[in-house]
């Protein structure tokens, strides 16, 4: 039961098509209040109308190119390094309009947000990003605790007894074996706070699409991968990961050859 909601992945077209679509959009508006705004700019400075069309053709153009950029690293084909900054800034501009538009289509917001975690997953797998065990960062939410476990796990994770009775402690467990740190984070600015202590060179982040969403983003340039939460007992209410799909981006990003240093 637990596999089967974590296998009902998004398609990672959604978000780019939405993407497009928003970019498309955006700039269809920007066009229109360009020609209202032509005149009076006029009567300002005879060019004025020209560099302003100019400032927005160019700026479409980066927004546009950062999207494309998305759409050939999903594909498996080269990238241009210089949208790549420029990515997550759009996704930040665009995605409410990007949920607008799936609202007409009866798309929900979540189902975008896991579709952009897909995406984001797929660019980091493909860039080959390996690191040592002990410079990976694995953060997990405090709703993963077991309600009415005892333990104070959130400032240190060691406190966990690993009787078995969430996936605390099979993470626990995993660091054990493999050597990454391991952290409970009771939201976005703490989860923050520990990245920039810790100095990882990537994290594994496990959320709910919401939070992924916003702390990928907020990671970024740190490369971040995600794995979602499963929410049998409803949202952030002793939720559950799977642990075969944590222990497979595990074996795809730490590199074992290393020994940290
Ligand atoms: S595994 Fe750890 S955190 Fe989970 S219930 Fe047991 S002691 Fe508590």
């Amino acid at each position: 039961m637990l596999k089967a909601l974590a296998l009902a992945r998004p398609k990672k077209r959604l978000f780019l098509g939405l993407l497009l679509a928003s970019e498309f959009f955006v700039a269809l508006a920007l066009y229109g209040l360009w020609l209202i705004c032509c005149p009076g700019l006029e009567n300002i400075f005879e060019y004025l109308p020209a560099i302003v069309g100019i400032f927005l053709i160019v700026v479409s153009t980066i927004s546009f190119g950062a999207v494309c950029n998305m759409v050939l690293a999903v594909k498996g084909l080269p990238t241009l390094k210089l949208f790549h900054r420029y990515s997550f800034a759009l996704i930040k501009l665009l995605f409410p309009v990007a949920v607008r538009i799936g609202k007409v289509f009866g798309i929900k917001r979540r189902q975008l947000e896991g579709s952009f975690i897909a995406v984001s997953n797929l660019i980091f797998m493909k860039s080959g990003i390996k690191v040592p065990a002990k410079r990976l960062l694995v953060l997990s939410p405090h709703c993963l605790q077991l309600t009415s476990c005892p333990h104070k796990i959130t400032r240190d994770p060691n406190n966990c007894k690993r009787c078995g009775g969430c996936n605390v402690g099979d993470l626990m467990k995993l660091a054990d074996e493999l050597g990454f740190t391991f952290f409970v984070a009771t939201g976005g600015t703490l989860a923050r706070q520990v990245v920039m202590k810790i100095r990882p060179q990537a994290v594994l982040a496990i959320a709910c699409e919401r939070d992924l969403m916003s702390g990928i983003q907020d990671v970024y340039p740190l490369p971040a991968v995600g794995v979602l939460n499963i929410r049998p007992n409803g949202p952030c209410n002793n939720t559950r990961v799977d642990m075969d799909e944590v222990r497979r981006v595990l074996d795809q990003i730490i590199d074992k050859r290393s020994d940290g240093r």
